[in-house]
């Protein structure tokens, strides 16, 4: 990551990145550019450094917000129509802590609206394109942050992860994604999605910058009760016992594609030759990690999403009679098809006489899937896995099947059931040209080794 010091000005590493915003500009990355406000900034880091005071540690390095982040100023819409008229009023911690060590914001970034979706394309500003082929998507809900930090307009991006949202993008166009340990980062000023599965990470081109961002953002935040107390860098989980696992499952599903397979084996073999050795895991239960996550999440989901109702943010319909019509057509006008599925399965599952035979049973599977992740971590340091069974797909391919969607994320969301830690990062290209992307998955708190690990890996 180049940061700004006597050789290198923040002003010319902002400029050049507002001149690639602009030259990527028919990708649909960005959904807010700040261009002023991101001069300004470099300005006044620039007259520091000349007056020899210290600046911080990402002094002068241009980032982009996913636009579900609230930021003092900026708009934070989520993608969703119903927050469009929305200006933030408070900044998140990330991005508080991110911008007082000399992080430049240079905007904000497209995703699936309120983060629902493996493909950016339930975005109300329309699909971000693939950075290695326009016709493809951009993976999601992440797809602005991936594709701007592949693109290089911006040296790093924030994400958020309830189920693959970070690692799948990032995967598909070649660069690192960090899914932290469950409460590693502060959530304070990010639209929720799924309380219980939500985490804030980043995507950037090298490991060292994600150990450099998780350094910075990890901690305790009393705006966040579900935060740790900080164990990045103090008391990391260490991962010495020189065995990598796989899951046998996934490596035999006739889902997976044979060149990511191909890519799996390949690098199992190159830690082989590295001193690793590699231990087949068979993991049973994870066949129904999908089905729990998608009654858990929805559930999480119609819960958080019932704040939007045109009285408090953004949007409010113009069409209003009464009370009534003032939360039903704000809601039907404002949130997007993927949105309402969500509300609607959410409240069925939550729903009395149905509680019983889906959220309870799902929460069971839940703890199962903790515990298989718990067992295969006694024997091996980490697992390392495919993010997502398929490359980077055509846009329009799967808009039209909900369910195909959905199984985007069956090899991502056990990660987030059992809140650990998982890095992607990029293997090489497909024959296509395509990028290949795997995952290291670790136990929880290993999230500092686990990004030493994965840069040793890549
Ligand atoms: N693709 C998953 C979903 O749509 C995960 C999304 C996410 O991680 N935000 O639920």
């Amino acid at each position: 990551m180049k940061i700004a010091d006597s050789s290198t000005s923040a002003v010319s590493l902002v400029e050049s990145s507002l001149k690639r915003i602009e030259e990527t500009k028919d990708y649909n990355i960005f959904t807010y550019v700040d261009k002023n406000r991101a001069l300004k900034k470099a300005k006044e880091i620039d007259e520091k450094i000349k007056r020899g005071e210290t600046v911080g540690r990402l002094a002068g390095v241009p980032f982009a917000l996913k636009a579900n982040f609230l930021s003092k100023g900026r708009p934070a819409d989520a993608s969703a129509k119903i927050l469009t008229e929305f200006i933030s009023p408070i900044d998140s911690t990330t991005t508080e802590k991110l911008e007082a060590e000399g992080a430049i914001c240079v905007g904000c970034v497209n995703l699936d609206a309120f983060a629902h979706g493996s493909s950016t394309e339930n975005s109300y500003y329309g699909p971000t394109s693939n950075a290695f082929d326009k016709t493809r998507v951009a993976g999601g809900s992440s797809g602005g942050s991936a594709v701007a930090v592949a693109l290089g307009c911006v040296e790093f991006a924030t994400g958020s992860d309830t189920g693959g949202s970070i690692r799948q993008p990032a995967a598909f166009n070649g660069v690192f994604g960090i899914k932290p340990t469950y409460g590693t980062i502060s959530r304070y000023g990010v639209v929720a999605m799924a309380s219980s599965l939500d985490v804030i990470g980043f995507f950037t081109k090298a490991a060292e910058d994600l150990d450099i961002l998780m350094s910075i953002t990890a901690g305790q935040d009393p705006k966040d009760q579900t935060t740790l107390p900080d164990f990045y860098g103090k008391n990391d989980t260490p991962l010495n016992k020189k065995k990598i696992g796989f899951i046998k499952e996934f490596m035999e599903s006739s889902a997976l594609n044979p060149e990511i397979k191909a890519s799996l084996e390949s690098k199992l073999n190159e830690a082989k030759e590295n001193g690793y050795e590699i231990v087949e895991l068979s993991m049973p239960t994870l066949e129904y990690a999908l089905a729990a996550y998608y009654i858990i999440q929805p559930a999480e989901v119609a819960s958080n999403l019932s704040r939007y109702d045109g009285v408090r943010y953004g949007f409010r319909s113009s069409n209003v009679k009464s009370l009534d019509d003032l939360f039903a057509n704000t809601r039907d006008e404002g949130f997007m098809r993927e949105n309402k599925r969500r509300i609607m399965i959410g409240n069925f599952v939550l729903s009395s006489g149905f509680y019983d035979a889906y959220f309870l049973k799902a929460a069971k599977v839940r703890t199962l899937i903790i515990d298989e992740f718990n067992k295969a971590f006694e024997s091996v340091d980490a697992i390392l896995s495919p993010v997502s069974p398929n490359l980077a797909f055509k846009i329009g391919e799967k808009t039209s099947d909900p369910v195909l969607m959905y199984l985007e994320d069956v090899m991502s969301v056990p990660v987030n059931l059992a809140g650990i830690p998982a890095v992607a990062f990029p293997t090489g290209k497909s024959k296509d040209g395509l990028p290949l992307g795997l995952q290291l998955l670790g136990p929880r708190r290993s999230d500092k080794n686990l990004i030493k690990l994965a840069g040793k890996l890549a």
